[in-house]
C-alpha cells in the first residue's frame, strides 16, 4: 500500500511553473502542507489561492531567488512555526542557459546555472536536513536530468551543473543510509514546460523547435514520478528515476 503523506510539510522550489507547479498540485491533492518558492511572486500567490480553494491545505509562499545563497540559507529558519518541520524537500528550481560552443561560453550564464541548479540545493538541503536528522524522517527529491548522466554537444555548462547535482545527490543518499531519510534523483528527458523558453531567452519559436518530432513529457508526467517515489513504503528508496518520452532514445 502506498505511504500516506497527508499532513506532511513539503517545500517545493521553483513552484511558479512547470514541474514544480505540477508537483505542488499533486502534493496538495495528497493533503500535504506546502511551502512554495520562486522569484515570480504573482504566480506563487495565484497558485496558493487555487490550492487552498481546491484542497483546503495550508500553503506558505516565499519569494526566493536561488542565486541569493544567503537568502536561501535563511529560508528554513524564517518559516512560520507551523511550516518549520519540513518532511519533503523538492529541490526543483533550475534552468539551462547558453547551450553554446566551448569557444563562446558565457561565465555569467555558467554562474547562474551552477548557483541555481547546484549550490542553492547544497545550501537549502544543509539547512533542512538538520531538522530531518533530528526527527529521523524525511525525503529529499532532487530534480536532475538526463543532462546529469550524459553530456551532449553544446551542453557543457548545463550538463556540468546537473552532473555536480548528481554527484552530490548520490553522496547525500550514501550518507543517510540507515536513517529514515530517503533521497531520490529524478532524471527527465525532454519535457515541455517554460524550460526551453528560458533557455532561448524568450524566443518562443526556437523554444518550440526543440519539441519537433517528439511527443514530449509534460509537467504532470514528472509530478507522477515524484509522487510515486514519495509514496513508497519507508523501507523502499527510489534512488533514481530516468524518464524519457517514448520518442527519445
Ligand atoms: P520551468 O522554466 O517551467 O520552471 C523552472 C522553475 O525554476 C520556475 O518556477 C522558476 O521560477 C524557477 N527558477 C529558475 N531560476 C530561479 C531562481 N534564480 N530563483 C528561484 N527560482 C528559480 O522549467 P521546468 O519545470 O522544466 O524545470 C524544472 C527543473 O527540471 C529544472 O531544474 C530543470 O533543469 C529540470 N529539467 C527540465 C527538463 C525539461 O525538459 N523541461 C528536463 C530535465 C530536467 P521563477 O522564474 O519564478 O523564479
Amino acid at each position: 500500500t502506498p505511504l500516506d503523506i497527508r499532513g506532511q510539510i513539503a517545500l517545493v522550489t521553483g513552484a511558479s511553473s512547470g514541474f514544480g507547479e505540477a508537483i505542488a498540485w499533486r502534493l496538495a491533492e495528497a493533503g500535504c502542507k506546502l511551502i512554495i518558492t520562486a522569484r515570480r511572486l504573482d504566480r506563487l500567490q495565484q497558485l496558493q489561492q487555487q490550492l487552498v480553494e481546491k484542497y483546503q491545505v495550508a500553503v506558505h509562499v516565499a519569494q526566493l531567488d536561488m542565486r541569493d545563497l544567503d537568502a536561501v540559507a535563511q529560508l528554513p529558519a524564517s518559516l512560520p512555526e507551523e511550516f518549520q518541520e519540513v518532511d519533503i524537500l523538492v529541490n526543483n528550481a533550475g534552468l539551462a542557459l547558453s547551450l553554446s560552443s566551448v569557444a563562446d561560453h558565457d561565465i555569467e550564464d555558467a554562474k547562474t546555472m551552477i548557483e541555481t541548479n547546484f549550490l542553492s540545493v547544497v545550501v537549502l538541503t544543509r539547512e533542512v536536513v538538520k531538522g530531518m536528522m533530528a526527527r529521523n524522517r524525511g525525503h529529499i527529491v532532487n530534480m536532475s536530468s538526463i543532462a546529469g548522466i550524459e553530456a551532449y554537444k553544446g551542453g557543457g555548462l548545463y550538463c556540468g551543473s546537473k552532473h555536480a547535482l548528481e554527484a552530490y545527490t548520490t553522496a547525500t543518499r550514501h550518507e543517510l543510509v540507515g536513517t529514515n531519510i530517503r533521497v531520490t534523483s529524478i532524471q527527465p528527458g525532454a519535457a515541455k514546460t517554460e524550460f526551453s523558453i528560458v533557455r532561448f531567452k524568450g524566443d518562443v519559436t526556437r523554444a518550440d523547435s526543440v519539441y519537433e518530432g517528439l511527443d514530449p513529457l509534460t509537467a504532470p508526467d514528472i509530478a507522477d514520478n515524484v509522487m510515486y517515489a514519495l509514496t513508497r513504503p519507508v523501507h523502499v528508496q527510489i534512488a533514481e528515476m530516468l524518464v524519457f518520452c517514448s520518442s527519445q532514445a
